[in-house]
């Protein structure tokens, strides 16, 4: 998911639909924008992307000059509307507005407790269960409570809350989701968005970004930074690096694209390929590609193009097509593939599925090698984390050896990143990462004393 906050600016709403927009790629489920006048709350929310959820007329309807906005990727909960955020609560205390990036992972505990004692739930997200904590517990102003819920909740959680006074922004003790704060020097006032691209488009300067474990609240009196949760040490998803967040973004200092050039160069290292070009699965696997292709002096080249407005469906052809679903996104180029040894780039092989579907259109377009490079190392367990990865009976590197899955995917050579190399490209591995979904080991269940596998 992505979530951005606008604090004291005449068209806060439109700010937030905007920074929505640079965040599509989190997300493309549903979005929505929450604002607040200091008195009333205003909410549209709805199915699809940010451009189909929103007329003018919307915007204008979401008065004052705070909102808060999501974009939705689905970890938990069904993709139905009543699953759309932010959520708006009346409480004893007024009203309490929020979205949510991540994925707690004792939610359902906490929910059938909740539930025990009363709880009426509307949806099935985790995200409501920080609302009917917060309503319960006591502290002297909404970020107290806010710390109070959030520290009986474990996980992933990038959060954004507004309240008739201030906005907050919090980032779970392991900051596995990023979170950033800028500010918008014209009206003076505050952005706080999952990823930086989103305060380029809208003019704030960058500021910082939360620290894992921060809280700031954002009032009429400036900015205050609190610390509510004992530390653990940052563990910032890797993946965010390897594919989930855009390319024009920084996260934590580090930028998105420069490292996955930095990953193609591993891979030159790790695969010196005897090859004549050097394609991307786009757009995934870009970067990295002009990183190996950087670091090999071997031509890189746009063997396959991608259609950027196909929809989630459409209606297939009687007549089947072989490889349709993946054919209607992309094509490849007989003109650049033909009579050559390619090496293709992708970022992650999940189920395997597209990737053996991919390197068949290019064998069809004529390649006469295909060696398969992987920007990521094998992908072995799901993310509990906010990423939506199914669980280990369909990820193709828990059940198969690499020389199965260069078999099943019919690549003449297969390639992963490793630990090392990611973390030479990355800089430094003592930053603290999570890469559980590939080396297995799972922060939080350690620390709470349970099983990963329980989950699953
Ligand atoms: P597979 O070969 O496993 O079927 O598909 C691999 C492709 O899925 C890669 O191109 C990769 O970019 C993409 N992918 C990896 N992770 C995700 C994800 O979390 N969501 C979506 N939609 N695609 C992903
Ligand atoms: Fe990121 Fe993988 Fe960790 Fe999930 S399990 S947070 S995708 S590194
Ligand atoms: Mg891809």
């Amino acid at each position: 998911c992505g979530v951005v906050g606008i604090f004291e600016h005449p068209e806060a709403s439109n700010l937030a639909y905007l920074g929505l927009y640079a965040l599509q790629h989190r997300g493309q489920e549903a979005a929505g924008v929450v604002s607040t006048d200091g008195q009333e709350f205003y909410n549209h929310r709805g199915m699809g992307r940010v451009a189909d959820v929103f007329s003018a007329k919307d915007i204008k309807r979401l008065k004052g000059n705070r909102a808060i906005g999501h974009v939705r990727y689905s970890t938990t909960g069904d993709s139905v509307l009543r699953n759309t955020q932010p959520l708006v609560i009346n409480y004893r205390h007024g009203a309490l507005s929020l979205a949510h990036n991540g994925n707690l992972v004792n939610a359902r505990e906490l929910r059938e407790e909740l539930e025990r004692a009363g709880s009426i739930f509307h949806t099935d997200m985790d995200t409501e269960v920080i609302l009917h904590l917060a309503a319960r517990v006591d502290g002297k102003d909404a970020g107290e409570r806010l710390a109070a819920a959030l520290s009986q909740a474990k996980g992933a959680y990038s959060i954004v809350a507004l309240t008739e006074t201030r906005l907050i922004g919090v980032r779970d003790p392991l900051g596995f989701r990023p979170l950033v704060l800028g500010r918008l020097v014209e009206s003076g006032g505050y952005v706080l968005a999952s990823e930086t691209c989103a305060l380029d488009l809208i003019g704030a300067e960058f500021v910082r970004d939360i620290e894992a474990g921060e809280m700031v609240i954002i009032s009429e009196k400036g900015i205050e930074s609190r610390r509510p949760f004992a530390p653990v040490g940052r563990r910032m998803c890797v993946f965010e690096y390897i594919y989930f967040a855009r390319p024009d973004s920084n996260l934590d200092g580090i930028n998105v694209y420069n490292a996955r050039k930095r990953i193609g160069h591993e891979l030159a290292k790790l695969y010196p390929k005897d090859a004549d070009i050097v394609v991307p699965v786009p757009d995934s696997g870009v970067a990295a590609a002009m990183g190996y292709a950087e670091a090999t002096g071997i031509p890189f080249e746009l063997g396959l193009i991608r259609n950027h407005y196909v929809g989630r469906t459409f209606i297939q052809p009687a007549q089947s097509v072989r490889d349709f679903g993946v054919k209607v996104k992309l094509n490849a180029m007989p003109s650049v593939l033909k009579g050559k040894r390619v090496v293709l780039v992708d970022d992650s092989i999940v189920r395997g599925t597209t990737s053996a579907k991919i390197v068949n259109l290019v064998r069809d377009a004529g390649a006469r090698e295909v060696h398969f490079l992987v920007s990521s190392p094998p992908t072995t367990g799901p993310c509990h984390y906010g990423i939506n990865t199914p669980d280990r009976s369909h990820l193709i590197a828990a059940q198969h050896s690499e020389e199965q899955i260069r078999k099943l995917i019919n690549a003449d050579s297969l390639g992963y990143l490793t630990m090392d190399a990611l973390y030479r490209a990355m800089g430094s591995r003592e930053t603290g990462y999570c890469d559980a979904c590939f080396s297995g080991d799972y922060p939080i269940f350690k620390e709470i004393g349970a099983e990963e596998r329980q989950l699953r």
